[in-house]
C-alpha cells in the first residue's frame, strides 16, 4: 500500500490551531494586549468595532520589530520569548508559545506596522489567512501596529458561532480590565466604534481599579498584603457589605497573570466566612508571586489556568491573609447609617477638667484569634479605674434615666452584686467567671437584680469609642504615635478635600498630617488605639460617612467624625471576647453618657425581667 501520511500545509495547521487559541474576538484582544506588554511599551491602545467582528487593533509603543522579525512574528512556533525547554520554567512573558500571531492571522486579514527605535523606516505587511499578500517600508512611528480586520471570513461556521454584539464587546472589555489591572504602570485606553470607553493613566493598583470601577470603589477597598517565602500576596479585596450577588468583580493574578482558580476562590470565600449575606459573593482583586519554577501555566492554550505545585499552603496563607485584612481593617457596614438627627447629643466637655489619660494599646489585636481567657485584645483608647467604674456605672445609669427614659424600663437594670458588694459583680461570681457570658460571639449577658441584661457586643463597644472619640475631640486632646516613616494615601481630588475640611478633628483624634496634596496625604501620626494598616478604612469609612450626609459645622461634624471612627475601630460582631475583656466591656459601657443608644442609635442592651422569665416556667 502506498504512503498516506502527509505533512498538513502551514495554512491548514494554524486554522486548526486558531481553533484553540482565537475563539472570539476577545482572545484576539488578550494576545495583542500582551504582545505590546511583552513589548515594554508604556502606552497602548485599543481600538475595536462592531464588537471586534469587523476591526479589533492595538497600537503601542513598544520595542516593534525590525522586517525580519516582522515577517517572522505570523510564522508557527516563532517567538522571541523562550529558546529552550528549560526557558518554559522561568517565563517573564505572557507569551511563549509563538502561536498567536500565526493562529490570527489564518482566520482574518493583519495589517502590522512596527519599528524599532534603531531603525530609520518601519514595516508594514498584510496577510490575509495565513497568505502575505503585501509587504513594504513605511514611515510609523517606533512600536506595533496590529490591526485584525474581519475575523473568521474564511470560516463562516466559526462566525455564525459568535455572539451578539453586546456580549462580544462584554467579553472584550473583560480581557482589558485583566490586562490593564495587571499592568497600572502601563497607560491604557479603549474605543468602540470611535468612542472612547476607558482611559487609564499609568498609576498604582488602587488608582486603576478607581480608573475602571469608578470613584466609588475608592471606599469599598480593603488592603490585602502578606509576604512570605513561598508567596508574595498584594491586592484588595472590597468590603463584605460591597459583595454582589453575581461573581462580578473577582480577579486573581499569578505572576501577573489573570488565573482562574476555583480552589483559590474557595480560599478567600474562607476568609470572608460569616461576613457576607447568603448568596451573596465577595469582591478581590488578588496578586500573587510565586517561583515561576513552581507554576505550570503551559496547561491551556489560553494560559488561564495555572497548576501550582503546592497548592494547599498557598490556600492556607491566602485565606489566612485575607482574614487578617478583613479583621485588620476592622470592616463594618456603614450602609444601616440612618441618624434621628434629635438623638444627637450636645457634648461640651470643653470647660470640663479632665484627667491625663491612660493608653492601652495591643498591636497584635487580631479578631480571628481564638481569645484565652483573661487574654486583653480590645483596644480602648483610655484604660478606666475599675473601683471608678461600677460608680460611674451606676450614675451613668441614673443619667441614663433623666435622658432615655422611655427607651429602656431603667427602674429594671439594678445590678445585683451593686447591692450586696459594692461592685458591679460579686466577688465569688467573679471567681467562677459567671458575670458575663458570651453568647455566639456577638451578645455578652449579665445577671442584674431584676433579670438579665443582654448587651450588643459590637454597638457596645461603638457606644464606649464614640464616647472617647467625641471627648478627645471636643476637649481637643489628642494622643498621637508618630510613626517611623509617613504613610501616603491616595484619594481622589474630592475625598482629599474632605478629608481636609476635617483636618482639625483628625488631629484632636491623634491623627497627625504632614501634608495634604492634590489627591494625596500624607499622615505621620496615627491614634493610639489605631494601627497603621487600619488607617485607610478608618479614611473609606470616614469618607463614605462625609458623602453619605451633608455636615454642617461645629459639634455634629466631630460628632459625624466620632462615629465614624468608632464603627471602624469597634470589636465586631463574630468576635470571641475573653472573660476579662467582656467585663471591661460591660464596665465601660455603663460608664458611659448613654449607654442604652449606640452612636448609629440602635438598641445596645435590652432588659429580661425575671417575673417574665418565670411566667415562661
Ligand atoms: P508569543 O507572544 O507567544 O511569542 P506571538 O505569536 O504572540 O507569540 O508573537 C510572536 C513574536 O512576535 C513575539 O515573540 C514577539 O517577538 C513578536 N511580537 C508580537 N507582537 C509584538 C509587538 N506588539 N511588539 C513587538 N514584538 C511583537
Ligand atoms: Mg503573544
Amino acid at each position: 500500500m502506498a504512503d498516506r501520511i502527509k505533512l498538513l500545509p502551514d495554512h491548514v495547521a494554524n486554522q486548526i490551531a486558531a481553533g484553540e487559541v482565537v475563539q472570539r474576538p476577545a482572545s484576539v484582544v488578550k494576545e495583542l494586549l500582551e504582545n505590546a506588554i511583552d513589548a515594554e511599551a508604556s502606552h497602548i491602545k485599543l481600538l475595536i468595532k462592531d464588537a471586534g467582528k469587523t476591526l479589533v487593533q492595538v497600537i503601542d509603543d513598544g520595542d516593534g520589530m525590525s522586517t525580519t522579525d516582522a515577517r517572522l512574528s505570523f510564522e508557527r512556533h516563532a517567538t522571541s520569548k523562550i529558546k529552550t525547554a528549560e526557558d518554559l520554567f522561568q517565563l517573564h512573558t505572557k507569551g511563549f508559545r509563538g502561536e498567536a500571531l500565526a493562529s490570527i492571522a489564518a482566520v482574518s486579514h493583519v495589517e502590522l506596522k512596527t519599528k524599532t527605535t534603531s531603525d530609520e523606516v518601519g514595516t508594514l505587511i498584510r496577510i490575509e489567512g495565513s497568505e502575505v499578500v503585501e509587504q513594504e517600508v513605511t514611515v510609523t512611528p517606533k512600536g506595533t501596529s496590529v490591526a485584525v480586520k474581519n475575523l473568521f471570513f474564511n470560516i463562516p461556521a466559526r462566525r455564525n458561532f459568535l455572539k451578539s454584539n453586546t456580549v462580544e464587546t462584554r467579553h472584550i472589555i473583560d480581557e482589558f480590565h485583566r490586562v490593564s489591572l495587571a499592568h497600572p504602570g502601563v497607560a491604557f485606553s479603549m474605543f468602540n466604534n470611535g468612542a472612547e470607553v476607558f482611559q487609564l493613566p499609568i498609576s498604582n493598583l488602587r488608582q486603576r481599579i478607581v480608573a475602571i470601577f469608578g470613584p466609588k470603589t475608592n471606599e469599598k477597598l480593603v488592603p490585602v498584603k502578606e509576604d512570605t517565602p513561598v508567596v508574595k500576596m498584594e491586592g484588595f479585596v472590597l468590603k463584605p457589605e460591597f459583595a454582589k450577588k453575581s461573581r462580578g468583580d473577582q480577579f486573581f493574578f499569578v505572576n501577573n497573570r489573570f488565573i482562574k482558580n476555583g480552589y483559590l476562590h474557595h480560599a478567600v470565600l474562607a476568609a470572608f466566612e460569616g461576613l457576607l449575606k447568603e448568596g451573596s459573593q465577595p469582591g478581590y482583586f488578588l496578586f500573587l508571586e510565586v517561583d515561576t519554577k513552581s507554576i505550570d501555566i503551559n496547561i491551556h492554550p489560553t494560559k488561564t489556568e495555572v497548576k501550582f505545585d503546592d497548592e494547599h499552603t498557598l490556600y492556607a496563607m491566602l485565606r489566612s491573609a485575607v482574614k487578617h485584612s478583613l479583621g485588620q481593617f476592622s470592616v463594618t457596614p456603614v450602609l444601616d447609617f440612618e441618624r434621628d438627627k434629635n438623638l444627637d447629643t450636645p457634648y461640651d466637655y470643653k470647660n470640663k477638667p479632665v484627667g491625663i489619660p491612660q493608653i492601652e494599646v495591643d498591636k497584635n489585636f487580631n479578631p480571628f484569634k481564638e481569645s484565652e481567657p483573661g487574654q486583653k485584645n480590645i483596644t480602648f483608647p483610655f484604660k478606666r479605674d475599675k473601683t471608678q467604674n461600677w460608680e460611674s456605672l451606676y450614675s451613668g445609669l441614673q443619667q441614663q434615666k433623666n435622658l432615655q427614659e422611655n427607651t429602656v424600663n431603667l427602674d429594671e437594670i439594678e445590678f445585683e452584686s451593686e447591692v450586696v458588694t459594692g461592685s458591679l459583680f460579686s466577688e465569688s461570681a467573679a471567681e467562677s467567671g459567671q458575670n458575663t457570658f458570651q453568647l455566639h460571639n456577638k451578645y455578652l449577658i449579665t445577671n442584674v437584680k431584676s433579670g438579665m441584661l443582654i448587651i450588643h457586643q459590637q454597638r457596645a463597644h461603638e457606644r464606649v469609642l464614640y464616647e472617647e472619640l467625641l471627648k478627645n475631640i471636643t476637649v481637643q486632646e489628642a494622643v498621637s504615635q508618630q510613626l517611623l516613616f509617613p504613610m501616603e494615601l491616595t484619594f481622589s481630588k474630592k475625598d482629599v478635600a474632605l478629608l481636609h475640611s476635617v483636618r482639625e478633628q483628625l488631629e484632636f483624634t491623634g491623627f497627625s498630617f504632614e501634608s495634604f496634596g492634590d489627591d494625596t496625604i500624607k499622615v505621620k501620626g496615627i491614634p493610639t488605639a489605631t494601627t497603621e494598616s487600619g488607617v485607610q478604612i478608618i479614611m473609606d469609612n470616614l469618607l463614605d460617612d462625609l458623602n453619605n450626609e451633608v455636615p454642617d459645622t461645629g459639634f455634629s461634624q466631630n460628632d459625624l467624625l466620632a462615629r465614624s471612627m468608632a464603627s471602624s475601630l469597634a470589636v465586631k460582631t463574630g468576635t470571641p471576647m475573653g472573660k476579662e475583656q467582656q467585663e471591661h466591656l460591660v464596665n465601660s459601657l455603663f460608664a458611659c453618657k448613654e449607654p442604652s443608644v449606640s452612636p448609629k442609635n440602635k438598641e445596645v442592651f435590652i432588659t429580661i425581667p425575671l417575673t417574665d422569665l418565670d411566667k415562661k416556667f
